[in-house]
C-alpha cells in the first residue's frame, strides 16, 4: 500500500502541534514546533485565518491519519469498521487505530517510532502469538503475545528502540520483556489513556464523515 514519503516535520508543521513522527528527535531542541517554524508553503499568514467548521474536521481527520502513518483508503476503512462496531464511533475509531500492529510494535517500544514499527513488520521481524505476520494493519486482540525473530532481537532498530522502555516505561495496556523483547496486548486501552490524541477531537472525524 502506498504510504507517505517526504518530510514528515513538514506534516507537523501544518497541524501546527507535534505528531511524533520522528522518534528520539521528537523529544529533542531539534524538534521545529519546539523552534515555533512557520507552517509550510509559500505564505503561512494565508493559513492563519479563522477555519471554517469542514475545515476544523478535515484538519482534525488528517492529525490522526498523519499520527498513525495512514493513507485516506485504509483510515476511512477503519472508520467504516467504527461505525459497525457497537459504542461510540470516536472512540472505537482510537480503539482500532491503537491495536494496530505497527501501533503496538511501537507502544512496545520495539521501535522508536510508529514508521519505524511499520518497517519491522513488513521486514517479517515480528511474530504474533508465534506466528510471523508481516501486515502492519493486523488486528492484536488483547492476550495476544507479540515479539520479536530470534535473530532479529539484536538489530539496531530494535535494541535502540527499547532503551526507551527504562526511560518513559511503556503503555498500561501493554506489558513488555526487554531481554526476551516480548511483550504482550493485555487490553484495548481507555480513551483518555492514548496520551498521543491529547487535545485531538475525534468526534469531528465522524462528524466529517458522516456528511
Ligand atoms: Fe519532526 Fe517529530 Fe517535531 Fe514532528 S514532533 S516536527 S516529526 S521532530
Amino acid at each position: 500500500m502506498a504510504r507517505y514519503t517526504g518530510p514528515v516535520c513538514r506534516l507537523c508543521r501544518t497541524e501546527g502541534t507535534k505528531l511524533c513522527l520522528k522518534g528520539d528527535r521528537c523529544k529533542s531542541d531539534k524538534c521545529p514546533i519546539n523552534k515555533k517554524r512557520a507552517a509550510p508553503g509559500k505564505d503561512p499568514k494565508a493559513r492563519t485565518g479563522k477555519r471554517s467548521e469542514y475545515g476544523l474536521q478535515l484538519r482534525e481527520k488528517q492529525k490522526i491519519k498523519r499520527i498513525y502513518g495512514m493513507q485516506e483508503k485504509q483510515f476511512h476503512l477503519t472508520f467504516e469498521h467504527a461505525l459497525r462496531m457497537p459504542g461510540v464511533t470516536g472512540e472505537n475509531l482510537v480503539r482500532l487505530l491503537e491495536s494496530r500492529l505497527d501501533n503496538i510494535v511501537y507502544r512496545m517500544h520495539f521501535a522508536a517510532c510508529r514508521n519505524q514499527a511499520r518497517q519491522v513488520v513488513l521486514h517479517r521481524h515480528v511474530l504474533v502469538n508465534g506466528r510471523i505476520v508481516n501486515i502492519p494493519s493486523y488486528q492484536v486482540k488483547p492476550g495476544d503475545v507479540i515479539e520479536v525473530k530470534e535473530n532479529s532481537k539484536k538489530l539496531a532498530i530494535i535494541q535502540d528502540g527499547l532503551k526507551e522502555v527504562s526511560k518513559s516505561g511503556v503503555a498500561s495496556w501493554v506489558t513488555v520483556d526487554v531481554d526476551a523483547v516480548k511483550g504482550t496486548f493485555v487490553q484495548y486501552p481507555r480513551r483518555e489513556e492514548v496520551t498521543d490524541l491529547v487535545g485531538v477531537k475525534e468526534q469531528l472525524v465522524v462528524e466529517l464523515y458522516s456528511k
